[in-house]
């Protein structure tokens, strides 16, 4: 997957669209009736892979997906999927959209087959077909065997792939996932990122988080918003570029570790018997005797976000 964006000075990498382009994003803003611009001028071109959507809470990250789930219009700007205008004609992306909204509201009383029978004729898939498609989702998310259980008695990440399955019906090329990991434990979590991996292919997968680490091994590429702008677009490995250089390893005395927390960006910090160590950011070395190490994803996204903070 690729980006590109050229009109957005504060996007860091500048890449040509990709040669299978399945969504683009030409200028899209929305604006709340109170003016205020939750999404502002975002600039995007996705093939198929995953795309980490990161920001923080307020970034703007649920606005744009109700808009990419045409549940909302941009208030200017364009939404293309295949060609095809979202604003004018949404039902072509509609047929081909997969959404799972943080909550999605599940039926506690239903069994997972018949949830996921009532989403298809929902959905107004033909009864045979619905029954069908119900089956080989709840098969590919790995809940065959749990297909007559009742919902409310399924774990949380259960739960959450039946909301997947849901997704899967019309066998989608882009599918939307808001948070999707809220609320499941770290097991569930693992397992939930390995999931969306095996079904993204020649899909496009969305997957909007606050968290870092949801999209850490899976995401081909990452889009960074804050204040409603993207602030980057690209791989992984690009963004870790972006901090190389400017993570620090430095052991201090105890006595100045609030003075380095007030002038540095501080990580992480551990207390130790010769001092304090702290990881901290900074665009060249805080003193003789710190050490550069190499950033982490996360080092690498609040890196990005202080800088666009500062610009
Ligand atoms: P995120 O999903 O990244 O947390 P949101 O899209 O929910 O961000 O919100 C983006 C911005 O839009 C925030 O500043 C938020 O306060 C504002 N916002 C959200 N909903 C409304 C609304 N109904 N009216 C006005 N502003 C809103």
């Amino acid at each position: 997957m690729h980006l590109i964006e050229p009109v957005i000075p504060t996007l860091r990498v500048v890449a040509p669209a990709p040669a299978a382009e399945l969504l683009r994003l030409e200028q899209v803003t929305f604006r709340y009736p109170n003016g205020h611009a939750a999404v502002d001028g975002v600039n995007l071109s996705l093939g198929p892979g995953i795309l980490g959507l990161l920001g923080p809470n307020g970034a703007g990250k649920s606005s744009m997906m109700r808009m990419l789930a045409t549940l909302s219009r941009p208030t200017s700007g364009r939404i293309v999927w295949k060609d095809s205008d979202v604003a004018r004609d949404p039902d072509v992306l509609r047929a081909a959209l997969g959404y799972l909204p943080q909550d999605f509201g599940v039926y506690p009383a239903l069994s997972a087959r018949e949830f996921l029978r009532y989403m298809a004729a929902v959905k107004g898939l033909p009864r045979g077909l619905a029954h069908r498609r119900a089956d080989e989702c709840l098969e590919q998310v790995g809940l065959a065997a749990e297909a007559g259980r009742r919902l409310g008695d399924l774990s949380g990440g259960m739960r959450q792939r039946v909301g997947i399955a849901q997704a899967l019906l019309n066998d989608p090329q882009l599918l939307i996932a808001d948070e999707p990991t809220v609320g499941l434990d770290p097991g569930e979590r693992l397992r939930f990122r390995h999931l969306l991996t095996e079904l993204a292919g020649r899909r496009l997968v969305i997957l909007c988080t606050h968290i870092v680490s949801d999209v850490e091994a899976s995401a081909t590429t990452l889009a960074i918003m804050r204040k409603g702008k993207l602030v980057f677009a690209g791989t992984p490995d690009a963004l870790l570029e972006c901090a190389r250089g400017k993570v620090w390893d430095w052991t201090v005395s105890a006595d100045r570790f609030d003075q380095v927390c007030s002038s540095y960006r501080v990580s992480n910090s551990q207390r130790r018997a010769d001092g304090v160590r702290v990881r901290l950011m900074s665009p060249v070395a805080p003193a003789r005797d710190a050490e550069p190490v190499s950033p982490s994803l996360e080092d690498a996204y609040v890196n990005v976000l202080a800088e666009a903070e500062e610009a």
